[in-house]
């Protein structure tokens, strides 16, 4: 093919079309969206364009662990592009699935054997909740007279108050009832059992009250509940609480108790985020399903894993439909394996626990003064996540612009101005973070002393 008939590359910015043409997260196609325009990143670094440089203090949302354009990522999805892209996973299979399972298998808990491929954290998720009613229709059917027949009904989804999972029906239906981001789906949704949030913080013992509450809803519906479901350690999108690993230990073994399966969405949490490789690991638990996402390929391409045991899987053959019943279009793409591969290969042969021990203390000593600042409700820290909350909703297309004219891409949320750089953020970078988030913080506290409170 000849090259003029290539469309032509360019990192020209069309403002005017984006506005008019491009839905971005959660925004209108009517009202102006505040973008900025990027054109490349290296390392710890966004160039937008402008032609200026900004730190990235956001990982692409948790994902680019190992900051951008690393070169052995880059090498190995070259070198998987020069041969195989994209091939079908009905009826075939290809060395990058199978390289990149052999390391999801050999990172996680050993009783984590089977992986299935999904292509985003939300449909992950979605996975695991079939996996977990599938499992329950295998354990629950008797044969009488010739034919399968259901003993039980164990279809809902417990979880926890202030949780996020994705925005696709079934995760929805499971994210925090209260906090207005999918309220609008009202009935559609189906009618899953929320328990209160954790209320002890991470490093505490546990709430009695909490367990008690948790306890009370599997009393009276254990027969209608597939599984628990929950952000191992740290809530991320619906408010970034940290909470007490017991709380966790009381979870797994509650679940044990009243024979549910515990579903872990490490999607956020995963690969090294918390200081321990899996949150879970802070608990010293294990999962019956474990979804994976974001920095699976160090945030390169869209890449997802459901992991269970051998146990879930032997339920699920033994389900009347006799298979798992999910299988997307682009499961196992070889150049998101490819990525992936490298990526947990950087992990394992890197000093990651190293960067992200250091980047806690250094967050912590340099963010730990915001508490001076009227307004602050809580500053905290874990691994590499350090967290301002306020005690009022952001404004966060200003505050945005703000921290650009200060060189740092952060993109706050709700009441929270949070960080979660690259593990590979240098000292300087990060205190270039930690010195905006203060900066910021002051101004508003300012603005709120002279009656500019908008
Ligand atoms: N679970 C958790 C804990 C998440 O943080 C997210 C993404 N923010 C998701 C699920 C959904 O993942 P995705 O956006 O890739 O669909």
């Amino acid at each position: 093919m000849n090259s003029d008939n290539l469309p032509q590359l360019t990192t020209e910015i069309d403002f005017e079309f984006d506005q008019q043409h491009i839905w971005h997260p959660y925004t209108s196609m009517t009202l102006p969206v505040s973008v900025t325009g990027v054109t490349s990143a290296k390392g710890c670094e966004l160039t937008l364009s402008n032609g200026d440089t900004v730190i990235d203090g956001t990982s692409s949302w948790w994902a680019c662990v190992h900051g951008y354009h690393h070169p052995d990522i880059i090498e190995a999805m070259q070198t998987q592009l020069s041969t195989l892209s994209h091939v079908m996973f009905g009826g075939l299979t290809h060395a990058p699935a199978i390289n990149v399972c052999k390391r999801l298998v050999d990172v996680t808990s050993a009783n984590l054997t089977k992986v299935f491929l999904a292509d985003s954290g939300s449909i992950s998720v979605e996975v695991a909740i079939k996996m977990a009613i599938q499992y329950w229709q295998g354990k629950q059917h008797v044969q009488v007279g010739g034919q399968q027949v259901r003993t039980q009904n164990k279809q809902r989804i417990l979880t926890v108050k202030g949780g996020y999972h994705g925005d696709t029906f079934a995760t929805m239906s499971i994210c925090d009832p209260d906090n207005g981001m999918h309220t609008m789906f009202g009935d559609t949704l189906i009618k899953q059992l929320f328990a209160p949030t954790p209320t002890s913080a991470f490093g505490d013992t546990v709430s009695a009250q909490d367990t008690q509450a948790l306890e009370a809803i599997l009393q009276n519906h254990h027969q209608d509940i597939a599984a628990f479901i929950i952000e191992p350690i740290m809530q991320g999108a619906g408010g970034m609480h940290f909470y007490s690993a017991e709380y966790l230990k009381a979870v797994r073994a509650l679940c044990d108790k009243y024979q549910v399966l515990l579903i872990l969405d490490e999607i956020a949490t995963g690969f090294g985020r918390t200081g321990k490789l899996f949150a879970y690991e802070h608990a010293g638990i294990e999962a019956d399903i474990l979804c994976l996402g974001k920095a699976l390929t160090g945030g390169y391409i869209s890449l997802a894993a459901t992991m269970c045991t051998d146990e879930v899987a032997l339920g699920i053959s033994q389900s009347p439909a006799g298979v798992f019943m999910h299988g997307p279009t682009f499961m196992a793409n070889p150049l998101a394996c490819a990525a992936a591969e490298a990526s947990i290969a950087l992990l394992q042969k890197g000093n990651w626990q190293q960067q992200v021990n250091a980047i806690a203390q250094q967050m912590q000593q340099e963010l730990e003064p915001a508490r001076q600042f009227a307004r602050v409700k809580d500053v905290r820290v874990l691994g590499a996540v350090g967290v301002i909350e306020m005690e009022c909703a952001i404004n966060i297309s200003a505050l945005q612009q703000a921290f650009i004219e200060l060189g740092v891409w952060i993109r706050p949320f709700g009441h929270v101005i949070y960080i979660t750089p690259p593990y590979i953020i240098t000292s300087k970078q990060l205190t270039a973070l930690t010195q905006a988030m203060k900066t910021i913080i002051k101004n508003m506290t300012i603005e709120q002393a002279a009656g500019n409170t908008h």
